[in-house]
């Protein structure tokens, strides 16, 4: 959304002006949804493409509100961020995704998105190590996941923080890659374990034109990828040919409502439990 300047002489039309007043009560509300424990996090699962073994889980957030139903990230992750509230958010996100995974045999990981905001709070990186600790997790079972915006301002102090969480023993992923402001130079320049190509990419290769404009690129960013010795996770797949044409290019790891939609911490229990005792 454009920031208009000033506004004085702007003339809403009833639209607008009802709009606005929506944006000013759902911002009321989720002041309060924390509190109310009204998010939830949703477990998007992960396979490896050659093997077909589950990796682990995506966590994705969810805003139940009371009358409006489901608000979907989209919406509300830029709330959070605007309004000072991210943080906050953030770290309830870390500690129940670190939690969940408590509960999970040692093998499967968990994997949570960090806002750029987050990953420039000193706050966040404290609450990191001592959520590892108070949880047990292996630090090895949990990835962050960052958008290329981390990139813009302040790389020299990116760098320190991204490097602080492989001391750690965390993974680090890079989220949505291709979507935004690419610059190749950062991928030999930070401790990048994992590149996830936005689903966009996905989402405009035809598997019955391989060799169209889209799937040139695709293949691209595999061999990239695979290069550079990260592990390459294609997005929103959603058929059988994406998937075998992902699998005859390297790509490592696949995550999308073909092999599985997010589903609730229960379920992922009901499919571990399931995959433990035959
Ligand atoms: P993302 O990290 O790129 O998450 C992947 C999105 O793709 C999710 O949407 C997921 O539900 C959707 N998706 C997965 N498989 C498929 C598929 O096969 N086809 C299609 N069409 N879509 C698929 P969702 O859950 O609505 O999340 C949207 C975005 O919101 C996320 O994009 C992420 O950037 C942000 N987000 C979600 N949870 C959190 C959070 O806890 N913290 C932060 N900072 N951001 C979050
Ligand atoms: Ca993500
Ligand atoms: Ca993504
Ligand atoms: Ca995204």
């Amino acid at each position: 959304a454009k920031k208009v300047k000033g506004g004085a002489s702007r003339v809403f039309t009833p639209g607008l002006k009802t709009a606005t007043l929506d944006r000013l009560r759902l911002l009321e509300d989720i002041r309060n949804a924390l509190y109310r424990r009204e998010f939830t996090l949703l477990y998007q699962p992960q396979f490896s493409i050659g093997t077909r073994r589950l990796n682990g889980f995506e966590a994705l957030a969810r805003w139940m509100h009371p009358t409006r139903g489901s608000v979907p990230p989209d919406i509300f992750i830029p709330m959070l961020e605007e309004h000072g509230l991210i943080e906050e958010f953030g770290e309830w996100v870390l500690e129940t995704a670190c939690s969940e995974a408590m509960r999970w045999p040692d093998d499967l990981g968990v994997a949570i998105n960090v806002s750029p905001l987050q990953v420039h709070a000193v706050r966040f990186s404290l609450k990191l190590c001592e959520t590892l600790m108070r949880t047990g997790l292996r630090p090895g079972r949990l990835e962050l996941e960052v958008t290329e915006t981390v990139f813009l301002d302040g790389k020299q102090q990116t760098e320190a923080v991204l490097n602080n969480w492989k001391a750690l023993g965390i993974r680090i992923a890079l989220d949505d890659f291709g979507h935004g402001y690419s610059s190749l130079s950062y991928l030999g320049n930070f401790p990048i374990d994992k590149l996830k190509i936005d689903r966009g990419f996905l989402g405009q290769f035809d598997p019955s034109q391989p060799q169209a404009k889209a799937g040139v690129i695709l293949d691209t960013i595999i061999d990239l990828g695979r290069k550079l010795g990260m592990t390459v996770t294609a997005e929103g797949v959603e058929s059988a040919e994406q998937l075998e044409h992902l699998h005859r290019h390297g790509c490592t790891e696949a995550q999308g409502f073909l092999l599985g939609r997010p589903m609730s911490a229960d379920e992922v229990r009901q499919i571990i439990s399931a995959r433990v005792t035959p």
